[in-house]
């Protein structure tokens, strides 16, 4: 009988994803994870009645397929809808909280930017395209909208969502769409203006719900594996190796295969000619795709206890302000029963591409570094009477300038190694819908 099986090596949601759907379409799937629990870097904790993410906090619902997806593997009675407070966002501008324009009308009278940086933006559809063609995030948007959305929009919301810098970042490997609509339109303002007007291609669109999952988002994770056949925890694969039979995978427990097809997830730094058959200069490529450190520290206060009301997402902070935190989450307004009553949960971002030395602090000095920044930001006037830290050595990666020669170490593995496959939040999108599209793509293609 031909051998079918394929093995997945990573539990985190790309892998999952793709081994859930592999199942489905009726492949016989084994996952290795080199920890004792599902989810990678989504993690979510319940504590003294205070729910909190390590990880992801969030899932921005905008596909069908996704949707599909958490109803297909049974979350979807358990989706918790953000509450609608949470539409408000905050940026800080001169060590104020200002809440971010979300229509025309509110951009105009919008004290974030001056009447200069607003008459700017629509001059926007008269700009020529930089000549350049894998231009940075931030020679983009200054070129076409000014520096001033740089720094005061786009700027923080990069550290908040990539933990990055938009100085590195490559506009056409992290925003896609941007790219797309100045390619297509000459303009972000028409190109935008044109999908209002005539609507958007994509078949798989829905309109936007932010989301969280009720006892938290690795309920996705612990959820697919339940019902999968076969997941080896504490397994850290050594290597993924062909010989005749097939692909055999090899960890400290033992030697497992032959398999049809292997779907590797490791995370790029944790490559290396051992486990993968990756060239030398390959693997430079590979370990030169930063992952910059950031901590996430989680603070509960009593209601009374701040004086900003926190009626909305939370805040982001520029990298202009010269602050020592990314931002904050106010958690427990974005989702209900994240907090016990009277209580208020904070997810408050430090570190990241912006200042990775920070990160790497110890809870105690972060501790004293978060509470001056919240006191002086949102009026936080005593002790949490809740507290908890986590530091990502190596948060997210970056799609740095030049990020194609990464994506073409993955084709060229692929095309020297037929059975072999590179999947993972480097590859196609870091975010949750991202890796779950992406897993349910690939193995549409394995089937
Ligand atoms: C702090 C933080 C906040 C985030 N916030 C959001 C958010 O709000 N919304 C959003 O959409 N996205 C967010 N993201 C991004 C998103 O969570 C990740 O991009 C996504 O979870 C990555 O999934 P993955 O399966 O590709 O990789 P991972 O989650 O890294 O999974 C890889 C798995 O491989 C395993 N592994 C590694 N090496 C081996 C080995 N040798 N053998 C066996 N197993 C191995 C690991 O243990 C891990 O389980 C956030 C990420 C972080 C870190």
């Amino acid at each position: 009988m031909e051998n079918s099986r394929i093995a997945i090596v990573g539990a985190g949601i790309t892998g999952l994803s793709t081994a859930h759907q592999l199942k489905r379409n009726g492949a016989d799937v084994d996952v290795f994870d080199r920890k004792g629990e599902s989810g990678g870097s989504i993690k979510s904790y319940r504590k003294d009645g205070w729910q909190y993410e390590y990880g992801p906090n969030t899932l921005l619902l905008k596909e069908q397929s996704v949707e599909t997806f958490l109803h297909d593997i049974g979350v979807g009675h358990k989706i918790m809808l953000a509450n609608p407070e949470a539409s408000k966002r905050f940026i800080v501008k001169d060590g104020q909280l200002v809440e971010a324009p979300s229509s025309l009308g509110s951009f105009i009278k919008t004290p974030l930017f001056s009447t200069s940086a607003k008459a700017k933006l629509f001059l926007e559809p008269f700009k020529r395209r930089l000549k350049s063609d894998d231009p940075s995030v931030a020679e983009f948007v200054e070129k076409r909208l000014g520096k001033e959305i740089l720094d005061y929009a786009v700027n923080p919301f990069i550290a908040g969502i990539h933990a990055g810098n938009p100085d590195d970042l490559s506009l056409k490997h992290t925003f896609p769409f941007l790219a797309d609509l100045e390619e297509s339109s000459g303009s972000l303002f028409i190109g935008g203006l044109k999908k209002a007007l005539f609507g958007d291609k994509n078949p798989d669109k829905i309109s936007r719900k932010l989301i969280s999952i009720e006892g938290g988002l690795q309920q996705i994770p612990i959820t697919i594996s339940k019902q999968l056949d076969q997941v080896y925890y504490n397994h850290d694969i050594t290597s993924i190796k062909k010989s005749d039979g097939g692909w055999f995978i090899h960890s400290q427990m033992g030697k497992y295969g032959p398999y049809r097809d292997v779907v590797s997830t490791v995370p790029l730094y944790r490559w290396s000619q051992e486990l993968l058959p990756v060239q030398k200069n390959e693997l430079k490529t590979i370990h030169d795709v930063s992952y910059p450190p950031l901590s996430v520290m989680i603070l509960g206060f009593k209601k009374e206890d701040i004086e900003h009301p926190l009626d909305g997402f939370g805040f982001l902070v520029p990298e202009k302000e010269d602050r020592k935190i990314l931002g904050a989450l106010f958690s427990s307004t974005l989702i209900q029963g994240r907090a016990p009553e009277g209580s208020h949960l904070l997810t408050v971002f430090i570190g990241g591409g912006r200042q990775p030395e920070i990160a790497a602090e110890d809870s105690g000095r972060l501790l004293e570094i978060v509470k001056e920044e919240l006191a002086e930001l949102i009026g936080v006037t005593a002790e949490p009477v809740f507290k908890d830290h986590i530091f990502w050595p190596r948060s997210i990666p970056q799609y740095e300038q030049g990020y194609n020669s990464v994506l073409e170490v993955f084709e060229n593995i692929e095309s020297r190694n037929p059975g072999l496959h590179i999947a993972g939040n480097y590859r196609g999108g870091i975010s949750l819908p991202d890796c779950i599209k992406n897993g349910l793509a690939l193995a549409g293609k394995l089937s």
